[in-house]
């Protein structure tokens, strides 16, 4: 029997496609990076699964996991073809528990979904990238996501409390809440490894109370530092806001020039912040405490959302951002890095120096509350001068982050886009060591081979 003859025989719920059409669509997420599967199953059930690894075990062919695509560094991309495993299938809220306060899900669950379906039992689930409407529970998990919130609530990990997974001899490993509480050995690497070391099968995710009460603010800044400025009087308050947005001055001017968004003259940054909290008084202190704040910095004024109108036209600002600064240029590089706070100034300083080195325009925008910013350096595709600048810049940024005490990624994964820079950050040692642990993993290396860094066969 050929491969897709072998995986046919073991399906029990899912189904196997192999036309030209929908290889196509599944050669690439959101980068420019593409292969092509072999075969892309829709899976369905996790003995499928298990016996899908054992075939591809035995062949010595690829396996990647796939979400929803939405990745930004290439993780889903299967440039080595073999099977790609396509979760939107395997979709199921298996269970809310609200007096365990827990949700047991497949991977293919969309973020938002499980968000939606935990509200209705008072319960709240942080993670929520800007994808969430599209995003899975199982590339969120893979990536170990952030999102707007994670400021405040934490990233993907901090909600893990168990999961199953398939190892790379097809057998079904338990983890935490699966296995009494008890790992296998070294298994909370598997969060955020991009499915290089084994593929998820179902988590078992921590909810919380969903906070009733909650304020929007948007802030203006006459400069940038007065922004940054603001943003570490906060973290270093009580007030702890569950989102601190930050947007500099030509993403701004991108989201007035095609959004038709609207702000008072002098505009260099904006802030948007949101305060909750499950007591009114509460969260009255914080508006007298933030306030008071905006005042003792001299922001140039600030804004609280009235009602719901109000508050949702922040965040379409927000949302205007990212859509309008597509509008400035054929092509972008859009990284994603973090620095520490106190550093956040000198790194946007610098990508105004790296943007005007290499004539080229950089939009900086993020979660600034956990100093994780969008760096979005503009060129044209079609220009070999510009598009060779942009590789430069980006090589800059990255070596500013680091010389900043920062991270190349801090939240879309290494992947693709960034393996080549993963010696900025770590060691040769340091590498060694990730590899050593892909390799007790995945001896054979079938798991999504050649992402973040390439190996040779244990
Ligand atoms: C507009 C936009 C906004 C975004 N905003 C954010 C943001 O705010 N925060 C953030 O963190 N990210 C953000 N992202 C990036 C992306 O949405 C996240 O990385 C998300 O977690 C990917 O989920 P996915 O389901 O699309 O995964 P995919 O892109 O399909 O896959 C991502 C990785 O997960 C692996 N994977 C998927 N399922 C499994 C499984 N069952 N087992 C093992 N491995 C698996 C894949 O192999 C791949 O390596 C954004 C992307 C877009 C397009």
């Amino acid at each position: 029997m050929n491969i897709v003859e072998q995986i046919e025989a073991v399906l029990e719920k899912g189904s196997i496609d192999t036309s030209p059409e929908t290889r196509y669509v599944f050669r690439t997420d959101t980068t420019k990076f593409a292969g092509s599967p072999d075969v892309v199953v829709n899976v369905m059930t996790e003995s499928e699964i298990s016996k899908i690894v054992s075939i591809a075990a035995k062949n010595g062919i690829a396996v990647i996991a796939r979400g929803a695509g939405t990745g930004m560094s290439g993780g889903a991309v299967p440039i080595k073809g073999g099977i790609l495993l396509n979760f939107e299938t395997m979709n199921k809220i298996i269970s809310i528990d609200p007096k365990k306060k827990m949700a047991f899900v497949q991977p293919g669950v969309i973020t938002d979904d499980l968000r939606k379906a935990s509200r209705e039992f008072g319960l709240y689930y942080p993670p929520d990238p800007s994808s969430s409407a599209v995003s899975t529970i199982g590339g969120n998990f893979a990536e170990n996501a952030g999102g707007l919130h994670c400021v405040k609530y934490g990233v993907t990990a901090r909600y893990v409390k168990g999961f199953k997974f398939v190892d790379s001899s097809g057998s079904i490993q338990k983890c935490g809440y699966y296995n009494d509480g008890n790992t296998f050995p070294g298994s909370y690497v598997m969060i955020g490894s991009e499915g290089t070391l084994g593929i998820v099968t179902e988590i078992a995710l921590e909810l919380i109370d969903d906070p009733p009460l909650h304020d929007v603010y948007i802030t203006y800044h006459e400069s940038l530092l007065n922004a940054i400025s603001t943003v570490i009087k906060l973290k270093s308050t009580s007030i702890s806001p569950a989102v601190i947005e930050l947007i500099d001055k030509d993403a701004l001017k991108a989201a007035v020039t095609y959004s038709g968004v609207t702000m008072p003259e002098g505009t260099e940054a904006v802030l948007i912040i949101k305060l909750d909290s499950y007591f009114l008084p509460e969260l009255l202190e914080k508006e007298i405490l933030i306030e008071n704040i905006f005042s003792l910095l001299k922001v140039t004024s600030f804004k609280k959302a009235e009602n719901e109108k109000e508050e949702q036209s922040f965040w379409d600002m927000r949302k205007a951002v990212s859509t309008s600064i597509k509008k400035l240029s054929s092509d972008k590089m859009n990284e994603d890095i973090c620095v520490p706070l106190s550093n956040m100034y000198s790194f946007i300083e610098s990508t105004r120096d790296i943007s005007e080195k290499y004539s080229l325009k950089i939009v900086v925008y993020g979660h600034a509350g956990d100093g994780n910013l969008h760096v979005n350096i503009l060129y044209d595709r079609n220009n070999r001068t510009e598009s060779n600048n942009a590789r430069l810049a980006s090589e800059e940024v990255f070596k500013e982050t680091i010389e900043l005490g920062g991270t190349i990624s801090g939240e879309h994964g290494i992947g693709l886009s960034k393996k080549n820079f993963m010696s900025l950050q770590y060691s040769k040692n340091e590498i060694a060591f990730m590899k050593k642990i892909k390799n007790a993993f995945d001896p054979d290396n079938i798991f999504n081979p050649d992402k973040i860094f390439n190996v040779t066969k244990g």
